[in-house]
């Protein structure tokens, strides 16, 4: 489906979001909601001791965020009139999207309580395993960074395609495919595509952590935080969960900036829209994420570990137009001034250090696709040769490029070339994330060397970027959730069945 041009690759999250709330003035209800407790917002209700058509319309809102679509739609039913309202018809096209999402879906909860998915496919319950790790290593890091205590479960829908994304959460249709979106925190769940939707996989676990810092820091703010402020935040928190790769945020924020900045396309920060994902390009969402982690990270470290936590407090309690001014004595303007002189100081002292990543010649991603085809069909001595056909200038454009790494390292494992696939796995690293089938590889040849615990975490490397590729994920001698993922791959592969 989408597209991995070379600038993308490096920001393959850049898709995950959240979108705005609707343009209406939030109440007491939002703000328990936003805290994802949906008790209190039951409680507020009957505490005013109110009943009629509004109040049915906020209890439909409850029951949405509880992921209880048809209590809701029979609620909009009895609230007649008042149904009608924005607030009504907006709740009832959810309503209707988590329906169709979730009505025949399979619904796990995990034995610590700690999460609750419902899978639209019922074959990504060979997912949950691993979900359920990344989500109880999401609460803690979003937990620890944000000040925020998870209390109830963490409520995740994984859909089978862009259209049911898009339904269920409200995002346009449209939009989610223009900028590729692949979840949204919002609703007090996730909402993500299943990685059997897409070709090539995506570092899912990546992505759950981006959605589920959307989440925490919502809570934290009562849903006050800025577009810039959550996007920085998601985007920043993506690999905290995990150890760093040198692949990862390649190309960095502050290169995009310099570039944008260059060519008159950046965006103010507080000029973002309602959502990332709203944007017109993909190259303007990933604009958009680039300056908001850089900003983010720019004022975290310049406002220190006291009074960054007492800002994002500060957030929740404030009506201030500009909360930055309120809590730190300098405007929004200011900063985001000081900010950009910061990184394009920074830019001159680095100069060509980062030179932007050149267009791929045409010939290439036809000389990939005749390789993958040759090396799905282990015909790795010939794959070789096509690869070999690319020209030196397009090869210098990619030969540092994950995919590239991942498909000479296959064909040179079925020419039992160990020198060559050795060096492609252990010498110089790619500068783009690998497919999955790299770090099997590499899994392998960790264990030959006698170094099992690196060969465990490449396994668990494997499945985070790519769990639907059997070439990533099946091996000889597998049990458990290993076994079962495999099978769940090697199913979707066969023809007529999704
Ligand atoms: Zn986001």
């Amino acid at each position: 489906m989408r597209k991995r041009r070379n600038l993308q690759v490096g920001a393959s999250l850049f898709l995950a979001t959240a979108l705005g709330h609707a343009q209406r003035a939030p109440g007491i209800v939002d703000e328990w909601l936003a805290r994802l407790d949906t008790q209190g917002a039951e409680r507020v209700i009957r505490d005013a001791g109110k009943s009629g058509p509004r109040i049915m319309v906020q209890i439909a809102r409850i029951a949405v965020h509880r992921g209880q679509p048809k209590v809701a739609l029979s609620l909009l039913d009895a609230a007649g009139a008042e149904a009608g309202s924005e607030d009504g018809r907006e709740l009832r096209s959810i309503a209707f999207g988590l329906l169709h999402a979730t009505e025949g879906a399979v619904e796990r909860t995990t034995d610590d309580g700690a999460l609750r998915v419902q899978f639209q496919h019922g074959g990504d319950v060979a997912l949950l395993p691993w979900l359920a790790d990344t989500v109880v290593a999401a609460r803690r890091v979003t937990g620890e960074s944000l000040g925020y205590t998870w209390s109830s479960p963490t409520y995740v829908v994984l859909v089978r395609d862009q259209q049911t994304l898009a339904e269920a959460t409200g995002l346009p249709y449209e939009s989610a495919r223009t900028t590729g979106t692949l979840a949204i925190a919002k609703w007090g769940r996730v909402t993500m595509l299943s990685p059997r939707a897409t070709e090539g996989g995506f570092p899912w676990r990546d992505t759950i952590v981006h959605e589920l810092a959307h989440l925490a820091l919502t809570a934290v703010t009562s849903d006050h935080a800025p577009l810039w402020l959550q996007e920085g935040v998601a985007k920043d928190m993506e690999t905290h969960w995990r150890e760093r790769e040198p692949f990862d945020e390649q190309p960095p924020p502050e290169a995009l900036v310099l570039e944008a900045d260059a060519k008159g396309e950046l965006l103010p920060l507080d000029k973002l829209g309602p959502s990332v994902a709203m944007l017109p390009s993909a190259r303007s969402a990933a604009i958009a994420f680039a300056s908001a982690t850089s900003f983010v990270r720019y004022l975290r470290s310049d406002l220190g570990p006291q009074r960054w936590p007492a800002y994002l407090r500060a957030l929740a309690g404030s009506r201030s137009s500009d909360v930055l001014l309120e809590a730190t004595g300098k405007s929004f303007g200011t900063w985001q001034a000081a900010w950009l002189a910061s990184v394009r100081r920074e830019g001159k002292t680095m100069s060509n250090a980062t030179p932007s990543v050149p267009e791929i010649d045409r010939d290439v991603p036809r000389r990939m696709r005749i390789g993958r085809l040759l090396v799905e069909r282990a015909h790795g001595e010939a794959a070789m040769k096509e690869l070999a056909r690319v020209g030196d200038v397009a090869r210098r454009s990619v030969e540092r490029e994950g995919g590239w790494f991942t498909l000479h390292a296959l064909a040179h494992d079925q020419r039992h070339d160990d020198v060559a696939l050795d060096a492609l796995l252990f010498g110089a690293a790619p500068a783009t994330d690998p497919r999955g089938a790299w770090y099997r590889l590499r899994a392998r040849r960790d264990e030959g060397r006698g170094d099992g615990s690196a060969g465990a975490k490449d396994r668990e490397k494997a499945v985070s970027r790519e769990p639907y590729g059997p070439e990533a994920v099946c091996e000889d001698g597998r049990t458990g959730r290993e076994a079962a993922l495999c099978d769940a791959a090697r199913q979707r592969m066969q023809p007529g069945v999704e």
